[in-house]
């Protein structure tokens, strides 16, 4: 199978008002355009180029365009995306099979998305990387008391309704037919597969990725940087650490993340001291540069005594993402000689995964003796050691 990519890039993307097309921006040190063409570069099954730029650019193209280890061809766009497709596929080598098109602003598709797309459409004819809506959709006019309200209509069912991405893929003269009826109906499209439905022939869907996703405003272009990373002092992901220490003695109820776990021996501190708690929460403000939970929950003030620790956390987090960071994962390691922790880690992780906002997968938590040596060994004290990932998004 010859596969030929086409990859538009020939847009002003004037929305972003960056004064400059959008696909040149930079994204973790590399303009957008570079990152999907060298997607492209890397898939196994792609055996050749065409990129669609502005004129201007197509008569001077970046040098990353050049001497490549796949021929890459560079074409002038032209108006509407679909001119640009089209003066690409005339530039697609007489031996293609399966034509690829795919939007620049679209830097994070996978290789193995591609060659997905790429196989359907070869066995089908067409196919288009598209996700599911999850958001429920309505279909809304004008009207209200002014006519010019907007109403909502009807409410689509929701498991019908796909959001189409790139990479769309078609047999050469599948493509070829949808791009003749374009020319000759004069019909507007946002994208290929489009045209090859109005030309009958048969689209199957691929499950996309949610990472694929357009970028279009300015705020977009600033998840785009953070998911790249690699931005100096901008590094989106950052990595915190956490420890605490509580003596154990009698009478104390024993809790971890909100769990009471049977003990003839508990925790001892001002607040219920759940050393698991406290040690995720210095993790997450670590990661985030924001202090510790002595700092921001110090026990010498009345509003934390006997606070819960799980009611911490759930502050220190609030204030992480009040300086724009998501929690990406935490891990965490209890040491006690005991009681036994085995039985109460799933209640344990799925408190913490509410509290932090995260799914029950990002949240891991070990619990080991210290083999009968020292305080801990002696069933004297217990600790914890965590460690949290976030995410920058501003
Ligand atoms: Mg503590």
């Amino acid at each position: 199978m010859f596969v030929s990519a086409i990859i538009a890039a020939a847009g002003r993307g004037t929305r972003l008002g960056a004064g400059e097309p959008k696909q040149l921006l930079e994204i973790g040190g590399m303009p957008m355009l570079q990152r999907a063409v060298e997607t492209f570069v890397r898939t196994a099954c792609v055996n050749e180029i065409v990129v669609a730029l502005p004129a201007d650019l197509a008569h001077d193209p970046p040098q990353y365009l050049r001497d490549r280890s796949k021929p890459l061809h560079v074409v002038a766009g032209g108006i509407r995306r679909q001119d640009s497709v089209a003066n690409a596929f005339e530039r697609v080598s007489s031996a293609a099979d399966v034509v690829v098109v795919h939007d620049a602003a679209r830097p994070f598709a996978s290789a193995r998305l591609i060659e997905l797309t790429v196989d359907a459409a070869f066995e089908s004819g067409a196919a288009v990387a598209a996700v599911p809506a999850s958001d429920t959709v309505k279909e809304a006019a004008l009207g209200g008391q002014a006519r010019q309200d907007l109403i909502v209509e009807r409410t689509l069912p929701r498991e019908r309704i796909f959001l189409a991405q790139t990479p769309q893929a078609f047999r050469r003269d599948v493509l070829r037919e949808a791009l003749a009826l374009a020319r000759q109906s004069g019909i507007d499209v946002t994208d290929e597969a489009a045209l090859a439905e109005r030309a009958g022939h048969t689209v199957r869907l691929v499950a996309g990725e949610a990472r694929n996703a357009k970028i279009t405003t300015a705020d977009d272009l600033r998840v785009a940087r953070a998911m790249a990373g690699g931005d100096g002092d901008r590094a989106p992901i950052r990595i915190g650490t956490g420890y605490d220490l509580h003596r154990l003695v009698e009478g104390r109820p024993f809790v971890l993340a909100g769990v009471t776990i049977p003990s003839a021996k508990g925790p001892l501190g001002h607040s219920d001291a759940d050393v698991l708690c406290h040690a995720i929460a210095d993790a997450v403000l670590g990661a985030a540069a924001a202090g510790d939970i002595g700092r921001h929950f110090p026990d010498t003030d009345e509003r934390w005594r006997g606070a819960a620790g799980l009611d911490l956390l759930a502050r220190a987090v609030d204030l992480v993402r009040s300086r724009g960071a998501l929690i990406v994962n935490v891990d965490a390691v209890v040491i006690a000689e005991r009681p036994r922790l085995a039985p109460h880690i799933p209640a344990i992780c799925s408190n913490l995964a509410r509290t932090l906002g995260v799914d029950a997968a990002a949240v891991s938590v070990k619990g080991k003796t210290n083999e009968g040596l020292g305080e801990i060994g002696a069933g004297e004290a217990i600790a914890c050691h965590a460690i949290a990932l976030v995410m920058k998004t501003r």
